[in-house]
């Protein structure tokens, strides 16, 4: 099961209280529906619960009879088809919701949801007929999908003034019409808190929750990743540097307390300047003093990197 399936069945089982919200969340549930038209047109659902909620939506707000029939579609996948058959029992349920005219471009008609909790119920029936939500693992996105431009404006500007909650919804063209959608995790939050998806909020909640741990965690190790990076480069130059002591004079060249430091660092080349002034019994500072003496020292003898260089003229001259 998916987290949108998970969450349309948990908004399923709600039971509207009061007749206005029930009759709001209908009116949600037909009108973005591909079947709240006066012509006779099939819509296609995935999820029984809300096939099933549709055809009753129909039946109790405008005593009409939904057709649901259950379609095997590829990969198994069940799916349901929708329609309601006769143009009278249309026409009946357009006028039930106060939609007279025939006309082909939809609104919400907003005296079908005079009350806050209409909004509500209203919202919960239009996400459980065209809305979607991903699964929040991956990336916070909730949208609605309707080819009627109208009804995505209205529907963009009903989230924008729900009360108690900064939904700020956006709208974008589409393909096959139009998609209005969400994306901050605290507005989806609240948006399925509002239409009653408590445990859908919730999980959502515990993921956000989960990720911040994860990515603060990843945060630390990072930035302990770069320090260690840090000590493996200076160390990389201190051996460069030793190692060119040694073959140009030799190690005992140097005073004792730098011999000892540089012994230390060449069979040690991961070792932290803590643990090297351990082994020494000197402070950090100290051993990072004889540690750039040892550098210095180098410098005289000439750089590691003329070095190098000058090695490969010498090959490449005698090649
Ligand atoms: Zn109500």
């Amino acid at each position: 099961m998916s987290f949108a399936s998970d969450c349309k069945e948990e908004l399923c089982k709600i039971e509207n209280k009061r007749s206005c919200c029930l009759k709001a969340e209908c009116y949600g549930l037909l009108l973005f529906s591909k079947c709240f038209s006066p012509r006779e047109t099939r819509m296609i659902c995935e999820n029984a619960a809300v096939a099933h909620r549709l055809a009753e939506a129909a039946a109790v707000s405008a005593d009409v009879y939904a057709e649901v029939r259950a379609q095997q579609r590829r990969k198994n996948t069940g799916a349901f088809s929708i329609a309601i058959p006769g143009e009278d029992a249309r026409l009946r349920m357009l006028a039930s919701f106060g939609h007279t005219d025939r006309a082909v471009s939809l609104h919400i008609h907003e005296e079908n949801l005079k009350r806050d909790c209409c909004v509500a119920s209203f919202l919960r029936g239009v996400f459980l007929v065209c809305g979607t939500i991903t699964d929040p693992n991956k990336e916070y996105h909730l949208e609605f999908s309707t080819p009627h431009f109208h009804l995505a404006q209205e529907l963009a500007a009903l989230l924008q003034r729900v009360p108690a909650a900064q939904l700020s919804p956006a709208v974008a063209k589409r393909k096959s019409g139009y998609m209005v959608y969400l994306k901050e995790s605290g507005a989806i939050e609240d948006f399925l808190t509002l239409i009653g998806a408590v445990n859908a909020a919730m999980a959502l909640m515990q993921i956000k929750m989960y990720k911040e741990a994860y990515n603060n965690m990843n945060r630390v190790s990072n930035c302990e990743t770069a320090n260690l990076d840090k000590t493996y480069s200076a160390a990389s130059r201190q051996i460069a540097a030793i190692a060119l002591i040694n073959d140009k004079v030799g190690l005992d060249a140097l005073p004792d307390d730098l011999r000892e430091a540089a012994v230390l660092r060449l069979h040690n080349p991961e070792m932290s300047l803590r643990e090297m002034s351990g082994r020494l019994s000197i402070s950090r500072s100290g051993v990072n003093h004889r540690l750039r003496r040892i550098l210095e020292f180098a410098e005289t003898l000439g750089s590691p990197e003329k070095e190098a260089a000058a090695q490969r003229t010498e090959k490449n001259g005698n090649a």
